[in-house]
């Protein structure tokens, strides 16, 4: 991938790939120029496991939550099935979607006591525990895509680029305001500024081959599409999400845990129905972290501009609840 602002991709050998293209790349790119964040060749680049890695990063995702929550409880001496009487984990992330058109997550983890947000953490509950889990957790989780005739079997991970930052309220580290704005930072970056991907489905083959979109995006475009052909990637829905890249688009997810304002979350959905599926931020190989836990606070929900499936689900339930 071309980069920009320090030296693109320096080789001292130069070289070619087997399509005869450079294998690197001497320049100084503008971080605006069109060429960044565009592979080096588009041959060599591997289009399919980057719609793949969209279509897989919420179960990636989701064995990771699971994976924190183990690491902590056997850090501990806990048997998982304990973990709920002495503390509760809870995440919120956004995806945002970088130059190369790959979904990045940031995240917040929070740590506190059994009965959620207003309950003191466990003793054990420190920011280096936390951080130690997520860490392990992020380095260790892996999907396999199941086999196709087509594509093989693909082993799916979290790319290298993992950064945690420990957030605190007690006056250490930035408080609620400071983790909201940074979260709303992301949700806002991703909705103006990317251009990965449209906000509206493709229908057609040639809906792709109009759409005002760089050569890169409109060529992973078409690999969802194609890949959303293959009887195998049937349950992936890679032609629905073809506008998204095979991410299937929800920009910001949590637990329940973060859900102290449903009313807020309700509102803001009501701002911003015909947003939901808002892809200008995907996901990527690599993604960046924000651990350990204390208050992001409500603001942190009313920067969502999406919401996920088990959101919907969970205010069904409440809804339900009250109904009754
Ligand atoms: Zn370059
Ligand atoms: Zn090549």
């Amino acid at each position: 991938m071309h980069r920009a602002e320090e030296r693109c991709r320096p080789r001292r050998d130069g070289g070619t790939c087997e399509h005869g293209r450079p294998l690197g790349c001497a320049a100084v790119h503008a971080p605006g120029s069109p060429i960044v964040g565009q592979p080096l060749c588009v041959d060599c680049y591997d289009y399919t496991a980057h719609v793949l890695w969209h279509a897989h990063a919420g179960k990636l995702w989701d064995r990771f939550v699971i994976g924190v929550r183990r690491q902590l409880a056997s850090s501990v001496g806990l048997v998982q099935s304990r973990f709920p009487d002495h503390a509760r984990l809870s995440f919120a992330r956004v995806a945002e979607y970088q130059r190369r058109a790959a979904v990045h997550v940031h995240a917040v983890v929070r740590l506190d006591g059994p009965a959620g947000p207003n309950d003191e953490p466990p003793v054990w509950g420190a920011a280096d525990r936390l951080i130690d889990a997520v860490y392990a957790s992020a380095r260790r989780v892996l999907v396999r895509t199941p086999y196709s005739s087509a594509v093989g079997e693909l082993a799916l991970r979290w790319g290298d680029q993992i950064d945690i930052r420990p957030l605190r309220a007690d006056g250490t580290g930035p408080n609620d305001d400071a983790v909201a704005a940074y979260v709303a930072k992301y949700v806002t970056k991703g909705a103006s500024e990317t251009g990965a991907g449209l906000d509206h489905k493709v229908t057609t083959w040639e809906d792709i081959d109009t759409a005002p979109v760089s050569k890169h995006v409109r060529t992973l475009m078409r690999t969802s599409w194609r890949l959303g052909g293959l009887p195998e990637c049937e349950p992936l829905h890679l032609r629905t999400w073809a506008h998204t890249l095979g991410y299937r688009g929800h920009i910001l997810t949590k637990s329940r845990a973060y859900s102290t304002t449903y009313a807020a979350l309700r509102a803001e959905r009501a701002q911003h129905v015909g947003l939901v599926e808002i892809p200008d931020a995907v996901t990527e190989r690599d993604w960046r972290y924000v651990g350990s836990g204390h208050t992001p606070g409500a603001a942190f929900i009313a920067a969502g501009v999406a919401e996920d499936i088990a959101t919907n689900r969970e205010i069904a339930r409440e809804e339900r609840e009250v109904r009754r």
